[in-house]
């Protein structure tokens, strides 16, 4: 259910929507509100926009696409300024044709910058002439704060152990598939990597990668192992906040392109208050909620028209009952209430809009007590809505 466009023209017109807070023009007193593990109602119009991004395009088979407005560009085609050796010297890897080519014999070459929980786009494409079998064909590897690998093989038609496939976690996961091109040909690989979080040895967030290859679904949401490895089982543990992203050299001269990252937000284990909350964060949270709120009202006063200051401190209940602002805000409901009955018939009819969205405002606090069952204010307008046939649905 959509809320209707008068509930929100009215909504605006009281001043629901006041300026100045978290650019929303959402509903209120709408979906149902927040509870012990969510800081926000359903469909909350106080809840922050996501933010905007430009998207890129996709890639060709010649030519790589261009990257998101928020990426963070690691090889464009143009230099490797962005990598070194794990000593910390130039990264000696080559470019040739605008790509990234694995120089056999170099060793891995590792970002200089540390990276976190990311979104990571890398095209890879294994060498044309097909020399070698299983693990010695077309292999390299992308690999996670220099931890765990994500397989980068020649796949296509080699034979080689399942966890040891193109997209397998290595050593831990294979693929669901092999949905890989020739060799020559470039694959697309679409990687969302959590890290694992700790609480000293509790763990509150096991960590997953996801993968894509091609745009088919290869690894999904496979919780972390650790490293994994070669012959070697790896158990969880705690990774770093951040760490570097590394390429292999396996041997081969794998080449890569069009290699990006996003950044993704905390995680509620890790703060961020998107998703199902602790009891103590969501109520932490509400409080900050509320307050913003309550300090916006603050700026709305305006004795000629005091409903828009009124209503936002309804608002900032929703979130958190604190005692000063529900005894401000019920006071101000109490004298509209009688302004409002003290009004002469032939003024009243003007008073329709306002009474009703009032009476649903209140009606939908009382429901989710945060106002009384017998709020005054309340009892008053539903004897006006009644007297005058406001309730009866026209004809
Ligand atoms: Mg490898």
């Amino acid at each position: 259910m959509k809320p209707s466009p008068l509930l929100i023209a009215t909504a605006l017109a009281l001043g629901f929507a006041a300026p100045g807070f978290a650019a929303s023009s959402g509903p209120r007193f709408y979906g149902d509100p927040p509870d012990d593990h969510h800081p926000w109602a359903v469909h909350d119009g106080n809840r922050p926009q996501p933010k905007t991004v430009v998207p890129g395009t996709f890639s060709s088979a010649d030519q790589p696409g261009r990257p998101p407005s928020d990426a963070v560009v690691l090889f464009d085609g143009a230099g490797l300024e962005k990598w070194r050796t794990d000593k910390g010297q130039p990264a000696p890897w080559r470019i040739v044709d605008g790509c990234l080519q694995a120089e056999p014999g170099t060793g891995k070459i590792l970002t200089k910058e540390l990276i976190g929980d990311c979104q990571l786009h890398i095209e890879w494409a294994a060498p044309r002439k097909v020399e070698g079998s299983s693990q010695g064909r077309g292999n390299s590897g992308i690999f996670f704060m220099d931890r765990l690998e994500i397989q980068v093989l020649d796949s296509y038609q080699n034979v080689t152990y399942a966890d040891g496939h193109a997209g397998a976690y290595y050593g831990i996961n294979p693929p669901m598939a092999l949905p890989v091109r020739p060799p020559g040909e470039f694959q697309v690989c679409d990687i969302v990597f959590r890290r694992p979080i700790y609480q000293g040895r509790q763990v509150l967030d096991p960590g997953y990668v996801t993968v894509f290859i091609n745009g088919v679904l290869v690894q999904d949401h496979t919780p972390l192992e650790g490293a994994g490895g070669h012959r070697q089982r790896t158990k969880a543990g705690p990774f770093p906040e951040k760490g570097p992203l590394s390429l292999q050299d396996h041997g081969n001269p794998t080449r890569f392109r069009n290699i990006w990252y996003r950044e993704l937000p905390p995680r509620p284990a890790e703060g961020g208050t998107d998703g199902y909350l602790t009891a103590e964060a969501a109520r932490a949270k509400r409080q900050e909620i509320a307050a913003a709120i309550r300090q916006d009202a603050a700026t709305l006063r305006n004795p000629a028209n005091p409903l828009p200051q009124m209503l936002r401190l309804m608002e900032s209940l929703v979130y958190q009952i604190d005692p000063a602002a529900l005894e401000q805000a019920s006071a101000m409901a109490m004298a509209h209430a009688k302004s409002i009955e003290g009004l002469p018939p032939a003024q009243l009819a003007a008073k329709k809009d306002e009474v009703k969205n009032l009476s649903d405002t209140y009606a939908y606090l009382i429901k989710s007590k945060i106002l009384p069952a017998d709020f005054a204010p309340q009892s008053a307008f539903e004897r006006i809505i009644r007297a005058q046939g406001w309730d009866k649905k026209p004809r």
